[in-house]
């Protein structure tokens, strides 16, 4: 607070909706500032504001730690300054609370402040200055004079209940209560003037739209409560003899002839509600009535104060108006005889205990500790505003300590259940209370911020509306009409009958004065005969009118009975449908259940078919699956047969040309070792043949075989019986026999030589040599080779055979 003045946010006033749809207010709070007395000079308080007051510090506290003006700032819903009159003050603050009262809702209104701040100017007010309690109980009156129930119709319980009885019961009970009383009478005190004058409410304000078909009572108690004891104010004093008695906080009683009060306990009633148990409520049917009530229990709370050495500022008073109310019965007469239709609401009007702290009051030892229990209640109040205001905008659920102390307990249901709340700080602008009054202001400031759930309209019983109104004016019609008939109404013949009682002559004297009196007996006589016809005729009038009326009541109960009839016909026709309509009734049903079988049956095949559906499509989509499959192994499988016979033909011409070959080379190798043998032998036979013969002719050279390779000598070979056996093959063919074959040596082009053996019947291959490579080969086979002509080696192809040589 470094600032000269604090300012505060402006508070939230208007109503919060939670999120359980129950709607909330905030608990009002006013401020009244009273005007300064002459001897209080420094003011440390002003209005800056319709809703704002701010503080000053006075001369001595002025400075705070930083040396600056420590000013601050208030606000409220409304501010109310100096100049405020009583009924200002009232119509804004407590006409709405009487309002919700004529409309069932409940509404707690307190005055809060420092001793001397104008608590009790505000709520009782001063001779001429009727505060807001004779204000609220005008209005009331005001509002519900007509109609007001008689008194003992409404009866309280001992449970904070209503009951109700019927008018006659009623007036019974005042019966008996107004005899009591009139024994025990003590003459009417005449009001005393200033309390007239406190309740001379000029300006009479009225509840608009209370409910006229109802009827209502009012019931004020009256307790007060000190050191946390609590004490019915109107309970009447036990004409007891008097014994020395002890007061509510254990000090004996100073005076003998007073007995103090018995302190009374709380309990909750059924609806949750606090009550005091046992506490007086006295029926009241006027504000002066009331009042006096009110008053008489006010003076018992000073004396009481006097007598116990208590100061009255220390304790808190509660002056409760109970309404009870309840509609009239359907003819607008009498009052509903029904215990559930009765609503009761109520108003608390709190004058609490001056909230200052107990130094200040300079009291010392009992007083001291009993002060000490009322600050106790008062800080129990702030405690429980404080947790409730947590709870509500912290979302905490701390348990709010109502039960620490009787004021408290007794307004819980106020700020757990629902009502409206509306507190007036009183502060008195002198400088002495500035301390004082800065923790009220905070109090203050705390307790708007507490939300109270805002009281349901009730509903209107279901009776119309405006039976008040008819039955007054049917009565009125019928005082009307009686006035006109001068007298009770009766029927045409009732009323002939009259006229002629009326017109019988009246008797004549009948005193005898003289024995010889012969006028006055036959006189007599013949008025008495006059009579006696009359009489006679006025019998057989009624005789005739006995005949009449038998008739005409035959007549009716002809019609009667002929309406019975028509009645009975149509009550019989009435069943016959009643029949029929069960029996479509049945039909319906029986059709309703077959409809829902039927359709149970759609459902499951529905269930089913989508299944089968849906296992079509599963296997449909295998068989695609497959088919596509199916499609690509074919085509893999003709490419491959495809590139197989492209393969096989391929080897099948590649294995023909070598065979080709092979063959070719063979026969070349061994047309070539043949040759050399010839050769040899030719070159021997020339030597044998020179040597015996001495031949002069050059023996002929042989021509050596071509080595062409691409030229494949194919001659017929006729083997020598000498060098092998010649034999047929079971082909067809023919066959060699070597015994031995020897090659001779040659030297090969590329001038490498390899050796090549072979054993068995499978003919050597030479994979490794090629047309151009020569090789010389000297191979030996011992073993038989078999050769089939024309068998594999294809046609035109011809094996030829060496002849079986022996190595020389
Ligand atoms: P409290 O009840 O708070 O202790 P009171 O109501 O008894 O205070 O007031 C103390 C005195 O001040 C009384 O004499 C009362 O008449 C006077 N007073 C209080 N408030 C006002 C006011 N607004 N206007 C005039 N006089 C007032
Ligand atoms: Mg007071």
């Amino acid at each position: 607070m470094s600032k000269a003045v604090k300012m505060k946010p402006v508070r939230r006033l208007v109503p919060k909706k939670p999120s359980n749809n129950i709607l909330k207010d905030p608990v009002g709070v006013y401020c009244r500032v009273r005007p300064l007395s002459q001897d209080d000079q420094e003011c440390c308080i002003e209005v800056i504001s319709e809703t704002t007051i701010q503080l000053h510090p006075p001369d001595g506290i002025k400075v705070n730690r930083n040396g600056e003006f420590k000013e601050t700032q208030y606000s409220f819903k409304k501010v109310f300054g100096i100049n405020t009159t009583q009924l200002e003050l009232f119509e804004d603050v407590a006409k709405p609370l009487v309002d919700d009262l004529l409309h069932c809702k409940n509404g707690l209104l307190f005055t809060y402040g420092v001793t001397g701040s104008g608590k009790t100017y505000t709520m009782t007010g001063s001779p001429g200055q009727g505060g807001l309690l004779p204000r609220c109980l005008n209005m009331i009156f005001n509002s519900i004079g007509p109609y007001q129930a008689k008194r003992f119709v409404f009866k309280t319980d001992d449970k904070n209940g209503m009951e109700i009885q019927t008018q006659v019961d009623a007036l019974l009970e005042r019966q008996k209560r107004e005899n009591q009383s009139a024994l025990i009478k003590t003459p009417k005190q005449r009001l005393d003037p200033d309390v007239a004058d406190m309740i001379n409410i000029e300006d009479a304000c009225k509840v608009e739209g209370i409910d006229e078909d109802s009827v209502f009572a009012i019931f004020v108690s009256y307790i007060e409560i000190y050191n946390n004891y609590i004490y019915d104010l109107l309970e009447d004093t036990p004409f007891e003899p008097i014994k020395p008695k002890w007061n509510g906080c254990g000090t004996p009683m100073r005076s003998t002839e007073f007995i103090p009060p018995q302190s009374k306990i709380l309990r909750e009633d059924q609806n949750h509600n606090m009550y005091v148990a046992g506490c007086t409520e006295v029926e009241v049917k006027s504000t002066e009535e009331a009042f006096e009530v009110f008053w008489k229990g006010q003076k018992k709370r000073r004396i009481a104060n006097t007598q116990l050495n208590r100061e009255s500022s220390r304790s808190h008073s509660v002056f409760i108006i109970k309404l009870a109310q309840a509609p009239l019965d359907a003819d607008g007469d009498n009052v509903l005889q029904d215990k559930e239709q009765i609503c009761v609401s109520q108003l608390c009007l709190v004058d609490l205990a001056g909230s200052e702290r107990t130094h200040r009051t300079k009291a010392e030892g009992n007083r001291l500790r009993e002060a000490g229990n009322i600050n106790q209640s008062l800080m129990t109040l702030r405690t429980c505003i404080e947790v409730l205001r947590e709870n509500q905008m912290y979302g905490t659920n701390k348990m709010v300590p109502y039960r620490d102390s009787k004021v408290t307990h007794l307004f819980k249901n106020y700020f757990d259940g629902e009502g409206k709340v509306r507190m007036i700080v009183c502060v008195n602008p002198k400088a002495d209370d500035y301390e004082e009054t800065l923790l009220v202001m905070r109090f203050a400031e705390m307790t708007q911020e507490v939300e109270v759930a805002r009281p349901v309209d009730r509903p209107i019983c279901g009776l119309t509306p405006g039976r008040r109104h008819r039955n007054q004016a049917f009565k009125d019609e019928l005082t009307r009409k009686l006035e006109e008939r001068g007298g009770p109404i009766n029927g045409d013949d009732g009323s002939m009958i009259d006229i002629l009682l009326q017109s019988f002559p009246p008797l004549p004297s009948c005193e005898l004065v003289d024995p010889s009196d012969e006028q006055t007996l036959p006189a007599l006589i013949e008025c008495l005969e006059k009579r006696q016809r009359a009489r006679e005729m006025l019998i057989e009038a009624f005789h005739n009118q006995v005949v009449k009326t038998k008739s005409m009541i035959q007549n009716f109960e002809g019609t009667v009975s002929g309406k019975d009839n028509i009645i009975q016909e149509q009550r019989a026709k009435l069943s016959d449908k009643d029949r029929v309509i069960l029996q479509h009734k049945s039909e319906l049903d029986r059709l309703e259940k077959k409809t829902k079988t039927l359709e149970y049956k759609i459902e499951i095949l529905q269930k089913t078919a989508n299944i089968y559906e849906e296992d079509k499509r599963a296997l449909q989509q295998e068989l695609d699956t497959k088919d596509q499959k199916l499609h690509r192994q074919l085509s893999d499988n003709r490419r491959l047969e495809a590139r197989l016979q492209g393969v096989a033909s391929e080897t099948k011409i590649k294995w023909e040309k070598e065979c080709e070959r092979r063959v070719a080379a063979k026969q070349l190798e061994m047309q070539n070792k043949l040759w050399v043998k010839d050769e040899k032998l030719k070159q021997l036979k020339a030597i044998v043949t020179e040597n015996k013969n001495e031949r002069p002719d050059q023996p002929e050279k042989p021509e050596r075989p071509s080595r062409d390779k691409d030229k494949v000598l194919l001659r017929p070979v006729t083997p020598s019986p000498a060098s092998g056996e010649v034999f047929r093959t079971r082909g067809g063919g023919q066959a060699v026999q070597f015994t031995d074959i020897e090659t001779l040596k040659q030297e090969s082009p590329t001038g490498s030589s390899r050796k090549r053996r072979s054993s068995g019947n499978i003919p050597v291959q030479q994979e490794e040599t090629t047309e151009n490579e020569w090789t010389d080969v000297e191979t030996r086979c011992s073993v038989a080779v078999e050769m089939r002509a024309g068998s594999n080696l294809g046609p035109g192809y011809q094996h030829h055979g060496l002849p079986k040589r022996r190595k020389p």
